[in-house]
Order: structure tokens, then sequence, then C-alpha cells
């Protein structure tokens, strides 16, 4: 049996996956092209007028979705931010969210004063459980924001019933989930407004940028009112009732078109990327499943993954007497890059939900005087989310990057893994020591 790094043995693992985000000629080509272009057609360099690249990139993302159309922006969030406008939330009115997410699923919430009410999560896929949605809806009840984490899609058909039942729209946050698919759909086209972001760690990119797709011309048309440019307002709005709000009272949530060029490039390799990516993950995914103390990610019937985040739970009852902050050293140190967890904190037991005094001191918008009741949030309040956080997560890092054939990397977690559960024993001396 050979010694554990962390106590001064060799480290298992020497491969890695490589860098990511990958730029080939491809984009490399289409940007200088677009440049060259830009002298004479200005659409190459902003996106304020429409047309041009940014929206051939639109065009061809909507298709890609099987969504009627699509709205470029400069970000997942300003796109989660314009969804939950156009969905009709304002100050003091209440939308439920999931506590497991980045933290930009919820912040959408708070830039329009309204007040994030947090759900549980499924035990097996991290996301929103549609009972725990029914069980927060009040009159004041004005959305529902999903987040797909990691990259499994969230139970829609569920969500969906419980939205329809008390006529709430649903806006989906696919930042993590691009081309994950659903019962046949892919995220983003299911609710009534699907987010996505193109920046520099997502699945496809265009360095900075993001994207919001809909099929509905009225949500459409308010979407493009807030975040585009009036330039594209007089192309886009049709409704003869919101033309009088053509005007410049935006916000500048345009992408830049050669973001769009880039991210035009890499969604033409985006289905291939997610199922080299499905591919090692799942190899992965067989072996951990034999290794006591760890167990892969789930995966529901009718969906696929696109693993931008790799997060298996640790099973404490299988590898009793080692914690989980000891596990993850000794993995650490054989050269697996494994943490303690990606949300690490629910988002309601965070400082800013648990102060409420935020930035500006007001309290707002807990203390909003439109708000109808009283919004606190204790521990407790999600126990599934709390006890994947205390106890349960953790990330093994890097699987956005997992291109082409990498069972040699896969392998060496594999050994690490295996060597660290067949000297259990020194790690709990270790710990006993410590
Ligand atoms: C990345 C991310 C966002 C924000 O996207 P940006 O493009 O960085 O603004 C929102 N939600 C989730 C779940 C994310 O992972």
């Amino acid at each position: 049996m050979s010694k554990l790094a962390v106590l001064g043995g060799e480290k298992t693992v020497t491969l890695s996956p490589g860098s990511w985000p990958r730029v080939g000629e491809e984009e490399i080509a289409a940007v200088v092209d677009a440049l060259r272009k830009s002298e004479g057609d200005s659409r190459y360099l902003t996106a304020a007028g429409g047309g041009g690249p940014m929206e051939d990139f639109e065009r061809n993302f909507a298709r890609f979705m099987g969504a009627g159309m699509a709205m470029t922006t400069s970000g997942g969030g300003p796109a989660l931010h314009i969804a939950v406008m156009a969905a009709g939330v304002e100050a003091g009115d209440e939308v439920i969210v999931s506590p497991y997410t980045w933290g930009q699923t919820v912040s959408c919430i708070l830039q329009q004063n309204a007040i994030p009410v947090f759900a549980d999560i499924d035990e097996r896929t991290y996301n929103l459980d549609a009972a725990t949605i029914e069980s927060r809806i009040t009159d004041s009840t004005r959305a529902i924001v999903v987040v797909h984490i990691f990259g499994h899609p969230a139970d829609m058909d569920a969500i969906m019933q419980v939205a329809g039942k008390h006529g709430l729209p649903v806006i989906e946050d696919c930042a993590q989930a691009v081309g994950a698919v659903y019962d046949g759909r892919r995220v983003g086209s299911i609710g009534h407004l699907g987010c996505y972001s193109i920046g520099d760690g997502k699945n496809m990119v265009g360095g900075e940028g993001g994207l919001l797709v809909t099929d509905d011309a009225r949500l459409f048309e308010l979407a493009n009112l807030m975040g585009q440019h009036p330039a594209r307002h007089a192309q886009v709005v049709t409704d003869e009732g919101l033309k009088k709000y053509i005007d410049s009272l935006i916000y500048t949530y345009r992408i830049h078109p050669l973001a769009a060029v880039i991210a035009n490039v890499q969604l033409g390799h985006l289905d291939q990327w997610n199922a080299e990516r499905r591919r090692n993950a799942e190899y992965l995914s067989r072996g951990l499943a034999e290794i006591p103390g760890i167990a892969p990610p789930h995966v529901a019937g009718g969906c696929e993954h696109v693993y931008h985040i790799y997060s298996p739970t640790f099973v404490a009852h299988e590898v009793k007497g080692v914690s989980r902050r000891r596990y993850v050293e000794a993995l650490a140190a054989e050269g697996v890059p494994i943490g303690t967890g990606y949300v690490q904190i629910p988002v309601y037991l965070r400082a800013r939900h648990q102060e409420h005094a935020y930035f500006y001191g007001k309290g707002c918008p807990w203390s909003c005087h439109f708000a109808k009741r009283v919004v606190e949030y204790h521990r407790g309040d999600c126990p599934v989310t709390e006890r994947r956080c205390d106890e349960q997560e953790l990330t093994i890092g890097g699987s956005v990057a997992w291109l082409g054939d990498q069972t040699a990397l896969m392998d060496q977690y594999l050994d690490a893994l295996r060597k660290v559960t067949e000297n259990l024993g020194a790690l709990r001396e270790a710990e006993a020591k410590a």
C-alpha cells in the first residue's frame, strides 16, 4: 500500500485537463474578418442599431435552443435582470428562487427591489423541488426563477405544472446549462424566459455576454425596450401600446458584437463539446460508484447533463472517522483538483440576506413599504440545501475542459480516490492527533 501524499508519499495525479476556454483558428479568423468589415460597417463594433453579426448569432442561438426569439446581452446577470423586469416583477413582490446557486440567480430579484423567497432543492439533482416551491407561494408571489445548477436540468414538467396552476411566469437561469436537454427540449426554451451566459468560464464563450430567449412576442419586446438601444427598438417593438415607451430610459446591457462573433463559432461546437464532457464525466462517475465515501452526481431520467461543474457527494458514513475536510485535503495532496463545494453557504444564510441593511442601510427590499409581509431567513428553512452545503458537497474542478478523450486523467483521479480509501486508517489517526 503506497503512502498518502498528504503524509509525505508520492502524489498520484500528473495529468491536467488543459485550459478553458479554447479559442481556435476558426474564432481568430472570424474576429479578424469582423474587424476588417468594421471599416464601413459599424455593426461589427456596436450592437446599438441591431443587425450584423449580433443578429446572426441571435438567430442561430434561437434555432439551436428551439426558442422563438433570442436577444443578446452583456452577460448572464443582465439577461436575468431583464427577464425579471419583463416578467413584471416590481418592488415588494416576492419571487421564489433556489438557495443552492451562484448569487446572480438571486441578485436579479434584489435589483428589482423584490423579495427573494427560497424553496428547497431535490437531494439528488440539487435543483428546485416543485413541491417546496408550491409551499412558498403567497398572494405576493410574482415569478419563479429556476436554476439548472452545474448543468443538470431542473424538473421542468413538475415546476411548470405548479407555475401554471398559480399563473406564475418561470425564468430559467441556464448560465451553467447551455445545451442541456430535458425530456427532448433544450433548457431555457421550456419556461417563459430562458437566460444564458457566454462569460469566460461557461460551456461556450464569447468572453463576456449573455442571451435571453422566449417564445412570447410581448415579453421579447419588453426585454428589448429595457436592455437594448432605442435605435433597435424601432425594428423590434411592434406592439402599438408599447411604442410610446421607445426612449433612452434603458440599461446598457448590449453585447459587444465581437463577443457574438466568437460565440457564434463556439455554438457550432457546443453539442460535440458537451458530448465529450459527458463521456468523460460518465466514465469518472462509473468509477466513483464503486468507491466508498463518494457518490457520483445523479442524472435524472430523460436529462442530458452538460457538466459545467462536476459535483459529487461526500458519504460520511462510508468513511467513518474521516471528516470531509481531511478527505479533501488528502485527495488534493494526491493532485485531484477537489474542493469542499461550490455553493458552500446557502444564499439566504449569507450576510446580505441575514442583515437586510445591505449597502444602503434602509433594508430594502425587505423593509420597502410595498412589502406585504415580513420575510426573514433562518437556518432550517431549506434543510436539504443546508445538509448539502454543510456535509455533502464536493467539486472536482475543471470539468468544463474535459474535452476529447480524458480517460487517462479520469483513471488517475480514480487511482487517487482508491488510494485514499485504502488508507483511511492513516487518515483517521492523523485526524485524531490533530
Ligand atoms: C455565471 C452565472 C451567472 C452570471 O453570468 P454572467 O455572464 O457572469 O453575468 C448567473 N447565474 C449562474 C448560475 C451562473 O453560473
